[in-house]
């Protein structure tokens, strides 16, 4: 083996998600993007899911303080450049985690940047958000969200607004900044009309469009959540938020060209090449 760097500390990004006992999305897919660009991932588990490559067939939510327990630990001891968060399972969860990042400094006003999947089902369409929790994470996660990163199954969920064209993106990416969120990438990856997969930026003020050529591939498991992680992990380098969205979908582009099948559904994303 060959002998690995010694005495430097990398970046640190904490994912606040759920875990994916078939190892493709949740907090195992955040942890291989953490790896493969060498920042070291902290967790702090929201739920444990039962999962393989064909669904969820049932998950085990955690405690809300141990939850935040786990974020608090985290970021008191070893500190952390950026958070995100996945999969929330719950108001409850919901509520321990804004509880717990205000005053550590995640998202808000604080000085550590706070991504914000807004995850409500897997691509089966299984929930991974109870119905009740749509107020909570819009009433008080959307407004500490340094940016939210919904596609367009969870805009029409979070808004109401059906993403159809481009002025309808533009509704929703101003629908989600009204709702607090100082950015908003309203990822057009569903629009399953277009052969490209426009992903639009808003800040409030201004528009920033992003374009790649649709990778067709059934494997495209834990895509939003690579996305997510990859963003998170470019702001804990300091990239402007243009940047770091140009940054993550560039890394996403790249996981979905090396994506495997796996089992009987959908393979993972892969970044690992
Ligand atoms: N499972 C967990 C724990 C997740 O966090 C996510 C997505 O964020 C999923 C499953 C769903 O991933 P996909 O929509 O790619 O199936």
């Amino acid at each position: 083996l060959p002998t690995a760097p010694t005495g430097i500390t990398p970046a640190r990004v904490l994912t606040i998600a759920g875990s994916d006992s078939g190892g493709g999305a949740g907090v195992q897919a955040d942890m291989r993007t953490f790896a493969t660009l060498g920042i070291h991932g902290c967790v702090a588990i929201t739920a444990v899911t039962v999962q393989n490559s064909l669904g969820v067939q049932g998950f085990q939510e955690i405690e809300p303080p141990i939850v935040a327990g786990q974020i608090t630990s985290v970021v008191t001891d070893i500190g952390i450049g950026a958070a995100k968060t996945g999969m929330l399972a719950s108001s409850a969860i919901i509520e321990a985690v804004v509880d717990a990042c205000t005053p550590l400094g995640i998202g808000g006003d604080g000085t550590i940047p706070l991504v914000v999947d807004p995850v409500c089902a897997s691509m089966h369409g299984d929930p991974l958000l109870a119905t009740e929790a749509l107020d909570a994470l819009r009433d008080i996660l959307f407004p500490i969200a340094t940016v939210v990163t919904p596609n367009l199954d969870e805009v029409r969920l979070i808004t109401g607004v059906d993403v159809i064209d481009d002025a309808s993106q533009r509704e929703a990416a101003r629908a989600l900044c009204g709702l607090g969120a100082r950015w908003a990438l309203v990822k057009g990856g569903h629009l399953r009309s277009s052969a490209q997969s426009p992903d639009l930026l808003f800040d409030g003020l201004e528009f920033h469009e992003f374009t790649h050529s649709r990778i067709d591939t059934p494997h495209d498991h834990g895509a939003g959540d690579t996305l997510s992680a990859a963003m998170a992990s470019a702001l804990a380098h300091g990239f402007s938020m243009p940047d770091a969205v140009a940054f993550g979908k560039q890394w996403v582009t790249r996981g979905l060209k090396a994506a495997y099948p796996l089992g009987g559904g959908h393979g993972p994303v892969n970044p690992l090449w």
